[in-house]
């Protein structure tokens, strides 16, 4: 008096969970791979302008507004080997400007905006 006849197929049918490969496939996670080529572009180089006689050097555009008119010349800094972090450190210490708040020295055309 069975009257379930197919109990056993749907049994057979289940898979066993000994399989690894589903488990590494089902883990498999979004990565947050958020292009940030052009937003990660170091943002000293809208505050520092190449030295048009010397690629290597680069000096701080607000320096060269604040000493225009002044015999004080900016500092040239180095850009040898893409390091830039001794131009991060400047804006940091002589113009408070940091990756979180530098867009507020920008313009609408990212060029540094000398009225403050
Ligand atoms: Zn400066």
């Amino acid at each position: 008096m069975s009257s379930q006849p197919f109990s056993d197929t749907e049994e057979s049918n289940v898979i066993p969970s000994t399989t690894s490969t589903s488990l590494t496939t089902s883990r498999k996670k979004r990565k947050a791979n958020v292009e940030t080529s052009c937003s990660n572009k170091s943002y000293t180089s809208y505050f520092f302008h190449i030295d048009e006689g010397n690629i290597e050097h680069a000096y701080c555009k607000i320096c060269e507004h604040n000493f225009a008119g002044s015999r004080q010349t900016p500092y040239p800094y180095t850009r040898k080997g893409g390091n830039t972090s001794n131009m991060i450190a400047h804006l940091c210490d002589k113009h408070n400007i940091i990756k979180d708040n530098y867009t507020d020295f920008l313009d609408e055309h990212n060029e540094v905006n000398t009225i403050f």
